[in-house]
């Protein structure tokens, strides 16, 4: 008990209050400011730009009496709107948007038109006016929020959203109690008691604003663990899946058809004398025929396949749900659509052909159903019979995926 009082007395110490205020924005703004220092467009400056703005404001508001009211009223309220719209510029440049320039200056622009309008005197009308500036600034900053694509809206995501959304029925509700009893409140400006529903107003909103803060880091956070997680898995030059990405999916694809009890493809795509064209042609017009046929073979098949990187310029393709006949018709379509295909690298027309090695790994098959490698060895010998055969050709291996040997 003994202890509450404490709290609730240290808590009703303006200055401790404002003192509080100041240094945690500042030292926000500071370590925000540290970790985007360089090039990084991202919107952590601009984030940390606000809890500077945040930061200065306080620091009028806690002179307030000492320096004239134009400064401790007017400009730092001035200042705590520029802060809400950098952070909506923050949340803009994070999602690489350009911020419509209304949603910042409006409601800078209505919050001097109000304050300057009022008297210095007039506490409740500021508060009215005041409350409802910033809470439509929290509805601008949600709503840019809301538009996230549903794989962005990871926990750091709902910190943020979540954080700003409270704020806005508090500055709706200090907005009514202004209009219902001005007395209630005494301003937070140093020399004044404030009251106890003023203060809780302002620990609630510097608590929201950390947490926020906090949203809006880990944001960035989630985002570059997830550019990280999809860089190790992408091969560089086609930007389809790398070997190792292929082969782990492969593992799941074969452990969902065995559960499923349903058949899984496997197409091996070997593109045709490639060694000639980087002798005829150059590194770098290989390099381009390469993502040419990648790109062909990723605009052929199905939402639900996966096509990968193999080797050097072999690629893996996994059709699940997939029998040997509606296999060999899409093996068939690739080929005849890259053959048909002619690349123009710089002046000079170059065409490819490919050839393919396709084994089905049957839901009936216990032996394959059960070893990547042995499907992947199938599709390889016929990928290799197709070669023998005088490429540009699909060959199918045998259901229960063994090849003949002869
Ligand atoms: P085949 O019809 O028997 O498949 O003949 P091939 O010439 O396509 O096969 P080979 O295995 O002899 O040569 C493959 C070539 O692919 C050799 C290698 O230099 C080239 N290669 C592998 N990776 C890349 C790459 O990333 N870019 C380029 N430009 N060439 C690559
Ligand atoms: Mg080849
Ligand atoms: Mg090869």
């Amino acid at each position: 008990m003994a202890l509450l009082t404490a709290a609730r007395r240290m808590i009703l110490a303006n200055r401790t209050l404002l003192f509080s205020l100041v240094m945690i924005s500042g030292l926000l703004a500071f370590s925000l400011a540290v970790v985007a220092r360089g090039e990084r467009r991202d919107g952590l400056r601009a984030w940390a730009g606000a809890m500077g703005l945040e930061s200065l404001a306080w620091v009028l508001i806690s002179v307030r009496g000492a320096v004239p009211d134009v400064a401790s009223i007017l400009l730092a309220n001035l200042l705590m709107v520029a802060a809400q719209a950098m952070k909506l510029v923050a949340v803009y440049e994070f999602r690489g948007l350009p911020c419509p320039r209304w949603r910042c200056l409006l409601p800078m622009l209505l919050m001097f038109v109000v304050i300057a309008g009022l008297d210095y005197d007039d506490f409740k009308h500021r508060l009215i006016y005041g409350s409802l500036i910033y809470a439509a600034q929290m509805v601008l900053l949600l709503d840019i929020l809301r538009t996230d694509t549903e794989s962005r809206k990871g926990r750091a995501w709902w910190l943020l959203f979540g954080a700003t959304a409270i704020v806005i029925p508090i500055f709706a509700l200090r907005a009514l109690a202004a209009l219902f009893g001005v007395e209630q409140f005494a301003t937070v400006g140093s020399g004044v008691s404030p009251n106890t529903i003023q203060v809780l107003v302002f620990v609630c909103v510097i608590a929201l604003d950390i947490l926020g803060s906090l949203g809006f880091i880990l944001m960035e956070k989630e985002r570059s663990d997830f550019e990280l997680r999809t860089l190790a898995m992408t091969d560089f030059l086609t930007k389809t899946l790398n070997r190792r990405a292929f082969t782990e999916r492969a593992e799941q694809e074969i452990a969902m058809a065995q559960r499923v009890g349903a058949p899984l493809a496997l197409l091996m795509i070997d593109i045709d004398h490639f060694k000639r064209i980087n002798d005829e042609h150059g590194h770098a017009a290989g390099d381009a025929v390469l993502t040419e046929v990648a790109r062909i073979i990723g605009a052929g098949v199905r939402k639900q396949d996966t096509l990968g990187r193999y080797g050097g310029e072999e690629f893996g393709v996994l059709l699940p749900a997939t029998d040997q006949a509606g296999a060999l018709v899409l093996a068939e379509k690739l080929r005849s659509t890259v053959e048909n295909m002619q690349h123009r690298v710089g002046a000079k027309n170059i065409s490819v052909t490919i050839s393919t090695g396709v084994t089905v790994c049957l839901a009936s098959c216990a032996t394959c159903r059960s070893d990547l490698n042995k499907l992947l060895d199938d599709a390889d010998k016929a990928l290799y019979q197709a070669k023998h055969a005088g490429r540009n050709r699909t060959v199918v291996a045998p259901a229960g995926c063994a090849i003949p040997t002869n």
